[in-house]
């Protein structure tokens, strides 16, 4: 622990020097790879001389200017960008400095378009158990990671959850579209349990995060949602603060379901690392009843401010120009392969699974009945130690209530060549070891 700083977490870690690409190096010149981009951040890597140009350039001009007293040209362009990489028809951006803001964003975009309707009525998000949506109370309230949210319960109201897809635990299979079916028929029962009229949006990320271990749902589940969503007047939002910015190899995972959100919230990605930012990107129609309805009663004040912008439009063009989202699919397809081989060979392996470059694997007692190690193995942190001490930087959780398991997020940067690949998956090799 610093003497000044208290974000950092129990553990020692190491100061950071420099970084580039999929490296970065300690005070002490030990290198790392960067094995899960930090975060699932760096998409594009480190210090990339493209983004670093485009925001010296942007320096020389101007790094701020207050949205209510002036507009700025790079914050309409890259919101423009933006608003084309969303699915049709959801072209309205608001920019936040990170996820839980743009959480925050989006429930309260969603409560005042109910409003703008006269209905007021509707006021519970519905989300998952497990399902991380950010730290800020109101997105504390939809994260389905009971111990984030239990110690503030009488400080803000926590919102109903229903069950996510555990297929690899319930033993189902993920394209037999019963197991989708079956799921649904919890949420369905749920939403009629808490009363279809109180309820305002779904909160979702496509393809899990952290909580689970990057679990892709099964067939058929995302198009369910849907429809359950429009049967009962919910809106659908995802949260692709992790799965956006190319990491499951389309831009937003959205592309990958025959299912349209009426918004998406993103962050991590958009910003590579290189600034904070995150945004709402809306279906007009909402915003402009909103705007209509005394306008949006929100804000942040260094929300979109010019330096930021000319990063994210950096990160996007490298994105497009040296073609990431297809580089994800690639890779993610050879990084998937390498990590079953790696199962074949480690018996604890219990599961290996993801989409793209939003990789994980989890560690179990036993594959077959897929029973998860005991708690006080501390599995999770322990990996971590070792493959930090052979230059593997991975992303752990055991993640608790719901979906007890220690996995491990494997998602380097996009950029990430094969010869680096086989790099990584030696270092892990040798810390399964
Ligand atoms: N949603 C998801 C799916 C996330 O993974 C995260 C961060 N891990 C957040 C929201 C919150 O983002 P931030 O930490 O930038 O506030």
């Amino acid at each position: 622990m610093s003497e000044h700083l208290f974000y950092q977490t129990r553990q020692t870690r190491p100061f950071i020097e420099r970084s580039e690409g999929i490296y970065l190096w300690d005070a002490d010149r030990n290198r790392y790879i960067d094995g899960s981009s930090g975060a699932m951040v760096s998409n594009i890597g480190h210090s990339h001389p493209h983004v670093l140009a485009a925001m010296q350039s942007q320096m020389q001009k101007a790094t701020f200017a207050y949205r209510l007293h002036f507009q700025s040209e790079i914050v309409e362009q890259f919101a423009a960008r933006l608003a084309k990489k969303a699915p049709l028809g959801l072209d309205k951006v608001f920019f936040v400095s990170g996820g839980s803001e743009a959480v925050e964003t989006a429930i309260k975009l969603a409560r005042q378009a109910a409003l703008a309707r006269g209905d007021d009525k509707r006021f519970k998000m519905m989300s998952r158990l497990p399902s991380y949506h950010g730290s800020t109370l109101g997105a504390v309230a939809v994260t389905g990671t009971p111990p984030f949210a239990d110690p503030f319960a009488p400080m803000m109201k926590a919102m109903p959850k229903v069950r996510a897809p555990l297929h690899y635990l319930d033993g189902l299979d993920p394209n037999d579209p019963a197991t989708a079916a079956h799921y649904l028929k919890d949420i369905e029962d749920q939403i009629l349990a808490e009363g279809p009229e109180t309820l305002l949006a779904f909160l979702v990320e496509p393809i899990g995060g952290a909580s689970t271990g990057a679990l892709v749902p099964p067939a058929g589940y995302m198009e369910g949602l849907r429809a359950l969503c429009d049967q009962y007047g919910l809106l659908l939002i995802y949260d692709e603060v992790m799965t956006g910015g190319g990491r499951t190899g389309t831009y937003f995972a959205a592309e990958h379901f025959d299912a349209v959100p009426d918004m998406i919230v993103s962050a991590k990605g958009l910003g590579g690392g290189y600034m904070p930012l995150g945004a709402v990107i809306s279906r007009n129609d909402l915003v402009e009843d909103v705007l209509d309805h005394g306008g949006f009663l929100h804000g942040f004040t260094n929300a979109a401010m010019p330096l930021a912008a000319a990063a994210g439009m950096g990160v996007l063009d490298v994105i497009e120009d040296e073609q990431l989202c297809a580089r994800a699919t690639r890779l993610g397809d050879t990084l998937f392969a390498r990590l079953k081989e790696l199962q074949a060979r480690y018996p604890f392996i219990g599961d290996v699974r993801g989409k793209g470059l939003l990789l994980a694997f989890e560690l179990m007692a036993d594959a077959q009945t897929k029973q998860v190690l005991p708690k006080e193995l501390h599995a999770h942190s322990k990996l971590v130690d070792i493959a930090y001490q052979n230059g593997l930087i991975i992303y752990s959780r055991r993640t608790r209530n719901g979906a007890e398991g220690d996995h491990f997020m494997v998602c380097p940067p996009l950029i990430t060549s094969t010869a680096q690949v086989d790099e990584l998956v030696g270092l892990l090799d040798k810390s399964l070891g």
